[in-house]
Order: structure tokens, then C-alpha cells, then sequence
């Protein structure tokens, strides 16, 4: 049996983020990647967008590891030349019953410390002149960013820092021990490993592999649900050169325009199904629903005009008759086991928060790792 000081499951931008900051830290790493390649799941199948931080309570993980993950990126972004866009974003009120709405989140954020300007419905227009609506809120600080491109810079940092990437490895079971966690892997080499330290990452499959974990309390591990999104593109040139927002739904953010770095924008990602497991097929039959929300703030939106694009899928640990869950982040101090973190429920905004999430892992292990190294 291999001895190994550090082992990160699962190679999405979390996993990698986690990896690149221990490995800086002076850690021994090794990632284990169930699949063939990194970054293939909910980590390339998202809207890339750098979110403020508008949405979410005061105080929560998701609104301070968004907002510290934020500036976070972009200063990485800058550093590694990542491609990246300082888009800004509209939040917009398509009727008066949406008013009070877009009020809440002008509070919000600004308890989250975002900036945020007003807009009357003219000045939407200047900006923004294919938008119908009343009111709206313009976000500065929200951008773009090319995710695939952040996750090979952050590979890139950990492995020239001593960390290993082994892909086609799923852990399929695992015991917690005196000596620390031991760990075993299928694939096309299944082998066991003892670890000192080990972050279950595993985005989707983050429950699952907690499960497998014989030892570990069962109790502590929360529910799961998966909450399908849909994108829509639209070929030619973008009518928008912002992000526009609707009022958020109380599963997502409502179908919204976003764009990409090459300057073509989609629609989504809609909330259409709760699925048992996650897959990735699209659900035929939503056009009527897209054209029809769509169409709220963009009128003009042409007969025929939007394809199906992809899917994505939320892993959430609240369900649908739920408010929306905060990221957990769970480390020793709450269930107990030496050296094991582990990130459930990270959903939107966990690409942009990336960078922040690596450094609250590391803070907390910092009984394991010593203080000295987290820096906090
Ligand atoms: C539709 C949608 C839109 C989103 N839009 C945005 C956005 O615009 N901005 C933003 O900030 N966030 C967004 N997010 C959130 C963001 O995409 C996720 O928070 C982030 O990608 C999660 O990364 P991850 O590494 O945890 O998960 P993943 O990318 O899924 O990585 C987990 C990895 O673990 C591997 N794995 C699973 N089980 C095992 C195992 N047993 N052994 C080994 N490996 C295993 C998987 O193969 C996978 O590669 C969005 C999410 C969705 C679903």
C-alpha cells in the first residue's frame, strides 16, 4: 500500500483550485480524477460568468467567497493571462411587481459590500437598446472568463509545484483509520492508498464518495439533489454587450442573455427537471418556455432564432420546495475526522469563488497542517 501526505478527489476548477493552494502550501499532492480527463464535468458544462456577489445573505460562505474569490480571479486572470472580460452586468425589472425585488437585491449587495448603480428604463435602453424594462441595476465588477483556460493555469501552478494529476482513477471506497484515511481506487490500476489528508471534491458525487467512507458519520452528510439547466444559443452577432439578468427564480437565476469571449451570446440556464441521477440529455419541448421568458426583456427575439446548446447540472443540497443551500464546506471541527475536508454543494457561484473555497480548505486544516502555512 502507497503512503501519501495529501490527496484531492476530483479534477473540476474546485478540486484543482484546492490542489494549486496545497501543493503552494508545501504539501505533497497527488488528484485523483475519476474521469479521462480534468475539468470535463460541471466545471465545463456552466455559464463562465465572474459573478459580484449580489444574490446571496450577508454572511454567508457564498456571498464572502464570492465576493473575496472575485477579486481573487481577476488578479489571477491579469497574472496568468487567462481570458477574461469585465463585461458588467444589467439586473433588470420587467414590471412593477418585480420592483420590490430589485430593491432586496440593491440592499443585498450592498451588504455584501458590491457596488451596484440604479437605472431607470432609459437608461437600460442606452445601454442596453434591444432591452424592454422598467427599472433595472448595473453590476461593474461581473465578468466573463474562459473556465477551461483557468483550470490549465491552475493544473499548470500545482503540478510545478510538486502536485500529480492521475486521471481514469475513481476512489470507489475508502475506511478511516488511527493512522489516517485509507483510500481505494478503481480504473485500470486499482490500489490502495494510506493518506494523511484527503479533500473529497467530487462536485456532483460529493455524497458518494462520503458514503464509501466506512468510519466516517453518516449523519453529517446532507441530501442531494441535482437540478438540471438548459442553454439555448443564438447564432450572429450578440444584440448585447452586457450580461442581462431577470429576476432570479427561487431555484436559479432566471434565463438569462450571457456571452462568450468570442462575442456570441446564450440564454439559460432554465431550472427543468430534478433528476434521480445526473445525465446530460436535453430536454426537447422547452422552447416555448425560453422564447416566452426571454421575450419578457428582449421582445424582438426572432421566430427560430435559438438552437439547444448544453446542459448543466447543480448539485444542491436543498430541494425544490427549499430556499438555496450555502456551500458546505465541512472540515474536522465539525464531523470530527482528522484530516478530511468535505465541499458539498457547490454550485453557482463556485467558479467564482475557486481561489477563496482553496483557501478556506486550508484554513480548515490548519489543526492538521499547523497554522503557520494558512496564513490566517
Ligand atoms: C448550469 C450551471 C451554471 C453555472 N454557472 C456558473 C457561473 O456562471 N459562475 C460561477 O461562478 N459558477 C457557476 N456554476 C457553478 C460552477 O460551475 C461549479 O460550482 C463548479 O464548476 C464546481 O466545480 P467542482 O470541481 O466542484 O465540480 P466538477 O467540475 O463536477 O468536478 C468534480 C470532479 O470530480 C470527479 N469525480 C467525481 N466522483 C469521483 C470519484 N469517486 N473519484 C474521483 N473523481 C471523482 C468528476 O469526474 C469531476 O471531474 C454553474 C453551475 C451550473 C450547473
Amino acid at each position: 500500500m502507497e503512503s501519501i501526505d495529501t490527496v484531492v478527489i476530483g479534477a473540476g476548477v474546485i478540486g484543482l483550485a484546492i490542489a494549486r493552494e496545497l501543493a503552494l502550501a508545501g504539501r505533497e499532492v497527488l488528484i485523483l480524477e475519476a474521469c479521462e480527463r480534468f475539468g470535463t464535468q460541471t466545471s465545463s458544462r456552466n455559464s463562465e460568468v465572474i459573478h459580484a456577489g449580489i444574490y446571496y445573505p450577508p454572511g454567508s460562505l457564498k456571498a464572502r467567497l464570492c465576493v473575496d474569490g472575485k477579486e481573487q480571479l481577476y488578479r489571477y486572470c491579469a497574472e496568468r493571462g487567462i481570458a477574461h472580460r469585465r463585461t458588467g452586468k444589467l439586473l433588470v425589472a420587467c414590471d412593477v411587481s418585480e420592483l420590490p425585488h430589485l430593491a432586496s437585491y440593491a440592499e443585498r449587495s450592498a451588504a455584501n459590500g458590491v457596488p451596484l448603480a440604479s437605472l431607470t428604463s432609459a437608461g437600460i435602453h442606452r445601454l442596453e437598446p434591444a432591452v424592454r424594462a422598467i427599472a433595472g441595476l448595473y453590476s461593474p465588477s461581473t465578468g466573463i472568463i474562459d473556465s477551461h483556460g483557468l483550470m490549465l493555469a491552475l493544473l499548470g501552478d500545482a503540478e510545478q509545484a510538486g502536485a500529480m494529476l492521475v486521471t481514469r482513477t475513481p476512489v470507489v471506497a475508502g475506511r478511516i483509520t488511527p493512522e489516517g484515511i485509507r483510500l481505494q481506487t478503481g480504473g485500470d490500476a486499482p490500489c490502495e492508498l494510506q493518506c494523511g489528508v484527503v479533500v473529497n471534491s467530487a462536485g456532483l458525487f460529493a455524497q458518494d464518495v462520503a458514503r464509501r467512507l466506512a468510519g466516517f458519520p453518516m449523519n453529517q452528510i446532507p441530501p442531494t439533489f441535482y437540478a438540471k439547466g438548459h442553454y439555448f444559443t443564438m447564432g450572429g452577432r450578440s444584440p448585447f454587450q452586457h450580461l442581462v439578468y431577470p429576476m432570479p427564480d427561487r431555484a436559479g437565476l432566471g434565463i438569462h442573455v450571457t456571452l462568450d469571449l468570442g462575442g456570441q451570446c446564450k440564454f439559460g440556464p432554465d431550472v427543468s427537471g430534478w433528476p434521480a441521477a445526473p445525465d446530460d440529455v436535453f430536454e426537447p419541448g422547452l422552447e416555448d418556455k425560453f422564447y416566452q421568458a426571454i421575450r419578457r426583456y428582449y421582445p424582438d427575439l426572432p421566430d427560430g432564432a435559438l438552437q439547444p446548446g448544453y446542459t448543466g447540472i447543480r448539485p444542491k443540497i436543498t430541494g425544490p420546495a427549499e430556499a438555496a443551500g450555502d456551500f458546505l464546506i465541512q472540515g474536522p471541527s465539525v464531523h470530527g475526522v482528522a484530516g478530511l475536508v468535505n465541499l458539498f454543494g457547490i454550485e453557482s457561484p463556485g467558479l467564482t469563488a475557486s481561489l477563496a473555497i482553496a483557501r478556506q480548505v486550508l484554513y480548515e486544516l490548519k489543526d492538521c497542517f499547523g497554522s503557520s502555512i494558512v496564513g490566517y
